[in-house]
């Protein structure tokens, strides 16, 4: 019964159009959206919307989810199910938006933009999906924790997210221990990298950091490390453009 309802719900969804004012949310604050093809857009915008509409949207300290954020949020993680035909994120537990910084109680790391959770909580900064187009880096927390909640899926968050052939994942795991070196290295040594540094923090952040900066930098990512585009391309499953 609840398969039929989604799946009757999600027809619905797809027939009907973002508004007006959520086209124009996403063509002037997400960026990656300009530069997909036509078609791609129009597969997008259907994402974007079944997001908006089916994902589950909680305010934590009295912030109430506007349209505005439920667009942009959805905005920028749907270009990474583009090449999904029904995914939408239903894994998705619930999406936390706090107004300010989250404050934990955790002493390594007391303040922070964003998390994953291992039971499929994902938890935004509003202040920091709205800072994202104003970036230089390519820096993204909303791709960057949606990728954590994928790398979760298979039971555990630890940088080797779940491709569907065991041959492609053992290939994964090979090029990503290199190139993680590679930037544990290059960050002690101060060297400049098209990956954010936030990446050599372990194996888990470094696929957090390489979706970021494949989806918001991919021609450079493709020129300076070819085989983790390529391997990101496979996992999923287009290169952006
Ligand atoms: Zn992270």
């Amino acid at each position: 019964m609840l398969r039929f309802f989604r799946r009757w719900h999600i027809r619905r969804l797809l027939r009907e159009g973002l508004t007006p004012q959520q086209l124009r949310w996403l063509r002037e604050r997400v960026p990656i959206r300009e530069r997909l093809l036509p078609e791609q857009r129009q597969r997008y915008d259907q994402i974007v919307h079944v997001m908006i509409e089916r994902c589950p949207w909680e305010g934590c300290e009295g912030l109430v989810v506007t349209d505005e954020m439920r667009t942009l949020i959805s905005g920028h993680a749907a270009v990474m199910l583009l090449a999904t035909n029904d995914f939408y994120f239903d894994s998705v537990q619930a999406i936390l938006i706090y107004p300010g910084t989250i404050i934990r109680n955790r002493e390594e790391n007391p303040v922070a933009v964003g998390e994953a959770w291992s039971n499929g909580g994902i938890v935004l900064s509003w202040p920091e999906v709205r800072a994202i187009p104003h970036y230089r880096g390519g820096r993204n927390v909303v791709i960057h924790e949606f990728a954590h909640h994928l790398d979760g899926r298979d039971g555990e968050m630890g940088g080797s997210p779940p491709f569907q052939n065991p041959a492609d994942q053992a290939r994964w795991n090979e090029i990503a221990a290199a190139e993680f070196e590679q930037l544990v290295d290059d960050s002690r040594r101060d060297r400049a990298t098209v990956l954010d540094p936030y990446g050599a923090t372990n194996m888990a952040e470094f696929f957090a950091v390489a979706s970021e900066c494949f989806f918001e930098r991919p021609s450079e990512l493709r020129q300076e490390h070819p085989e983790l585009f390529e391997m990101l391309e496979l996992f999923y499953g287009f290169a952006p453009p």
